[in-house]
């Protein structure tokens, strides 16, 4: 059997990367498999451990990484986040597409260790729209969110690094695009 895709997804927070992700991840023929983060940030309302994030402790975290468990791993405003490496192969070897919803330094070090992954980077239509989502999600308090916006300024200056970068103006295009460029990755 060929081995599945990896594909490396991203893009500033509140972009909307879940919501294009719920809607590409059921479409049978993508072949998706999620790959399910470590994390040491608090579980959000609704957020549901091994589903959205394993959320562990710092201790745990430090073992994960020293035990040579992740993939990858980073630290985003505050918090802990890595790739738990044996999900990663398992299913890639049973043949499944496997997405890496991770942020850009996370990005380039999969990258490095696998340069014939599928890069994609989602970009709001403007930073006052970013600004406007991330308000509305109210998940977080404004101390957060002027960092996350801040973060968000810098990381669009590395989109560059990316093979494939998506607008996300209108969600079914956005959807759409996305589902194309991993129809014809596919078919290589
Ligand atoms: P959030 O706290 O909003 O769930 O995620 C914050 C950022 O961390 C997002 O950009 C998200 O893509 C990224 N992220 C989530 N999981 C991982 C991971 O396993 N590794 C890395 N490097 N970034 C991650």
């Amino acid at each position: 059997m060929e081995k599945g895709l990896l594909i490396v997804y991203s893009g500033v927070s509140g972009v909307g990367k879940g919501t294009i992700l719920s809607k590409l991840m059921p479409m049978e023929d993508l072949n998706l498999a999620y790959s399910v983060s470590m994390t040491t940030r608090a579980p959000r309302e609704g957020e549901v451990e091994g589903v959205n994030y394993f959320f562990v402790t710092k201790k745990r975290f430090l073992e994960a990484v020293k035990n040579g468990e992740l993939l990858e791993h980073a630290r985003f405003v505050g918090n802990d986040y890595g790739t738990p490496k044996e999900y990663v192969e398992k299913m890639r070897e049973e043949g499944k597409n496997v997405l890496l919803e991770i942020e850009i330094r996370g990005a380039k070090q999969v990258m490095k260790k696998c340069p014939d992954a599928l890069s994609i980077y989602i970009v709001p239509p403007s930073i006052e729209e970013l600004e406007r989502r991330l308000r509305e999600r109210n998940s977080e308090d404004e101390e957060t969110i002027m960092k996350r916006i801040s973060k968000a300024k810098k990381e669009m200056k590395d989109i560059d690094f990316y093979e494939h970068v998506v607008c996300n103006d209108d969600l079914d295009l956005a959807v759409n695009e996305i589902r194309e460029i991993i129809l014809k990755e596919m078919n290589k």
